[in-house]
């Protein structure tokens, strides 16, 4: 049963989303007198039990890397100098010791506010701000100085915004060609409210890779992507597709859905938008105010995706516990190129 705090209704603003978290991040830490919904023992699965939740602590192949060293201060002081986000740290992801250590993050362009609320995802919600016209040119400065070959740029969703920051995102797919000339972008976009101009304005921006979650299997996503559809996000993977960019997708297991599902869901991107490269990692909950855990996937299941994904015509399936849609992400375009050579 959930339990809910409601320390007074005035304190309910507009900034209040569907799943009620507090803006500033980390929610579990900052709850004093705010909308707390304590989601954590909701059960997702609906078609049957929690499926292998038998362990509350993470098991033994959920296991993380601190932040240290210095390769993650010099990227943190580059995010810094230009004043940029990451998603890297606004998700609380896991892999921030890794990435970071290595020289590479993923920037999150259109502010640090979400329009949207999805049930899983540590990004603030609420009434974002009006969208900062120099963060082309900063993020274009701040990929030239880490000097990567190939860089991740994600957004928040700006529902807000007339094009919902197609033309801004163009614009930074622009500055990096110019300034990085030798790193390659993949751009990690939202759905545009199924806006096909708006989805074209960043298509015609040329990114090396254009990637759209699909985050989870049909079922799901009314309740883990409340403003989502999953025909919404399939049209504009048929559409990425359709214009001959690399297009790619990825997904989270252990929300509630079924193996039998995952493979149907593999099958049915194929089918509908010959997605060539596809993520899937395991759902993990941010803080008490997120969706929870249905189960630990095992990495002997993630193999198996894999396998089938493989099997069904992906040219890389990047299947793994610790898997995101970013992580590894060069290492995933090297493999991309090796199978068309
Ligand atoms: S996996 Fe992606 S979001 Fe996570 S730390 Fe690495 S680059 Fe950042």
């Amino acid at each position: 049963m959930q339990s809910v705090t409601i320390s007074s209704p005035t304190q309910i603003s507009r900034h209040s989303p569907r799943h009620a978290r507090p803006l500033g991040g980390d929610t579990a830490r900052k709850t004093r007198g705010s909308v707390v919904l304590d989601l954590s023992t909701q059960v997702l699965n609906n078609i049957g039990a929690p499926q292998s939740l038998m362990m509350k602590r993470k098991p033994s192949w959920i296991r993380a890397q601190l932040p240290s060293g210095e390769g993650y201060q010099a990227v943190r002081a580059n995010i810094e100098k230009y004043g940029l986000h990451t998603i890297c740290q606004e998700a609380s992801c896991p892999n921030i010791g890794d990435c970071w250590s290595r020289g590479t993050a993923t920037i999150m362009i259109l502010g640090d506010i979400c329009t949207r609320s999805c049930g899983f995802c540590n990004v603030k919600t609420g009434k974002p701000n009006p969208p900062d016209y120099d963060e082309p040119q900063n993020v274009g400065n701040s990929v030239a100085l880490m000097g990567l070959r190939h860089i991740v740029i994600t957004c928040v969703d700006r529902d807000d915004l007339p094009d919902g920051g197609a033309k801004l995102w163009a614009e930074t797919i622009h500055e990096v060609h110019k300034k990085a000339p030798s790193t390659s972008v993949e751009a990690l976009i939202g759905d545009f409210r199924g806006h096909s101009e708006d989805l074209m304005t960043v298509i015609e921006s040329n990114p090396e890779i254009l990637a759209h979650n699909l985050e989870t299997v049909p079922r799901m996503h009314g309740t883990v992507r409340p403003q989502a559809a999953y025909s919404r996000s399939m049209r504009v993977l048929t559409q990425i597709k359709a214009s001959g960019l690399v297009s790619k997708t990825g997904m989270m297991v252990g929300i509630g859905e079924t193996d039998e599902e995952i493979l149907r869901m593999l099958a049915d991107i194929r089918e509908k938008a010959e997605t060539e490269i596809i993520t899937i990692g395991q759902y993990l909950q941010p803080s008490r105010n997120h969706l929870p855990i249905d189960r630990w996937v095992h990495p002997d299941q993630f193999a198996m995706y894999k396998e089938e994904g493989l099997r069904m015509g992906f040219r890389v399936v990047e299947s793994g516990p610790l898997v995101r849609s970013s992580f590894h992400a060069e290492e995933q375009v090297r493999e991309y190129e090796s199978t068309s050579a």
